[in-house]
């Protein structure tokens, strides 16, 4: 099959070559029956990281290269301009699969939606096509040691020098920056407003003289995460995201569409419902009457979660905001995953913690249950989506801010 008829990636400058639903939904099919990965096996677990990186690379670019990355995304950027109901039937297509190699969740799932709808057309023509290729990783360059949850109070400087900007600072927790091309920065412009009010965001080019990256390593002997530090690194003006101090919007905007992807993509739970049903019939536990309980509530609860997350990803794909709905989503995600986590943890007994080293899965149970715990952490606690949705879903009234009016520089912070 070649041109058209593949639902394949349309030349530039040609008319209509879009597939109809129908050829488009054949060959999403056809592509994961062949090279589809299942959804969460492809964590760093079980490959080193720069293996890691290559096959999340290669991933995409082969979807890239079938015709079925930026479905719903302009065409002059790269994308292939189809409509919302093309994003189903990829998404019915890939359903227990990743739908994207998972190193570019940030890129594709977060910072892509924001450059669209924020960034110039020098940006976007930039950077869009190189990420849906599978060839630029992306990282969010937000949290800062004193700026988690209340993520409005980050220190990170940027200085307006010339054309250009000049940042200083510290981030941390940041995922793949290690691997990363290029991050969505956040920085303060202007101390001299309240806090909400003087944050910019940036395009920063991870390969800047002055940035220095020191990898953290986490509970489950992952490095994925690090510290970022920033020492008078110079950031051009056309790297500007929006307009300075406008960068709490873009924070917000991407903040909803990474619960959008937390709660549906291919970074939630490694230990899935599948793999845990497999289990406890290998164990023989399959008549224990509580087990069947609690898989049948993890069955309910993750059915749950994929009908939240399809339903956000298909407004979405009609051109809206997550909102703040996602929330709900990204707080079942996590919630879920620790269910799955602990219920694998009880039939695997002491598997789970003493595991034979030459079994494929051995450590796979304990790795899931030191990974659940970060979903509840990774896009704003669980807390703080608790808070989101009282306020802005539930229209309950704000919590207290009593710093909200006060300028950026009179507030206490710690030293
Ligand atoms: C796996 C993982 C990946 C991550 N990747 C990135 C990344 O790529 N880029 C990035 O910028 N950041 C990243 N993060 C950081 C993440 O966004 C923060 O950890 C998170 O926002 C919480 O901030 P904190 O760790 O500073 O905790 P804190 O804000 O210090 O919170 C500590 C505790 O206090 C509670 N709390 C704080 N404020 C309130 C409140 N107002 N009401 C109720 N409870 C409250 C919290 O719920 C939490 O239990 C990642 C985190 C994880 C776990």
């Amino acid at each position: 099959m070649s041109g058209s008829d593949t639902g394949g990636r349309p030349e530039e400058g040609i008319v209509d070559d879009r597939p109809s639903l129908a050829v488009f939904g054949r060959t999403a099919d056809a592509w994961f029956a062949e090279h589809g990965r299942p959804a969460n096996m492809s964590l760093s677990r079980s490959l080193d990281p720069a293996a890691h990186v290559a096959a999340a690379r290669k991933y995409q670019r082969g979807l890239h290269d079938a015709g079925l990355a930026g479905i719903t995304w302009p065409r002059q950027y790269g994308g292939l301009g189809l409509g919302a109901e093309f994003q189903r039937a990829f998404e019915q297509a890939a359903r227990g699969h990743e739908t994207f190699g998972d190193v570019f969740t940030i890129g594709l799932g977060m910072c892509a939606p924001v450059l669209l709808a924020l960034g110039t057309d020098q940006q976007k023509r930039r950077y869009i096509r190189p990420m849906l290729r599978g060839d630029e990783v992306w990282c969010q360059l937000f949290s800062e040691p004193g700026a988690g949850s209340d993520l409005a109070s980050l220190a990170t400087a940027a200085v307006a020098d010339g054309d250009g900007w000049v940042v200083s600072g510290q981030k941390v927790w940041t995922t793949y920056a290690q691997h990363s091309d290029f991050g969505l920065l956040l920085a303060r412009t202007d101390a001299s407003v309240r806090k909400h009010l003087g944050i910019t965001m940036f395009v920063a080019d991870m390969r800047s003289a002055g940035i220095t990256i020191r990898p953290l390593r986490q509970a489950t002997g992952d490095q994925e995460f690090n510290e970022v530090f920033f020492d008078d690194v110079a950031i051009p003006a056309q790297n500007l995201v929006g307009a300075p101090g406008n960068g709490w919007r873009a924070a917000t905007l991407m903040l909803m569409n990474e619960r959008a992807a937390l709660a549906g993509g291919p970074i939630s739970s490694p230990v899935t419902l599948a793999a845990v049903t497999e289990l406890i019939r290998n164990r023989g536990r399959q008549d224990d009457p509580v087990i069947r309980m609690r898989l049948a509530q993890a069955y309910v609860a993750q059915r749950g979660a994929d009908l939240f997350a399809e339903r956000i990803a298909a407004q979405v794909a009609a051109g809206d905001e997550p909102g703040s709905f996602a929330s709900i989503g990204k707080l079942a995600a996590g919630r879920v995953a620790r269910q799955v986590a602990a219920l694998a943890l009880d039939v695997a007994g002491l598997d789970a913690i003493a595991w034979d080293p030459t079994e494929p899965d051995g450590s796979l149970w304990a790795y899931g249950e030191l990974y659940a715990p970060s979903l509840s952490i990774a896009g704003g606690t669980d807390n703080i989506q608790r808070t989101i949705l009282g306020e802005r879903v539930l229209g309950l009234p704000r919590e207290p801010q009593p710093d909200r009016d006060t300028p950026f520089r009179e507030l206490r912070r710690s030293p």
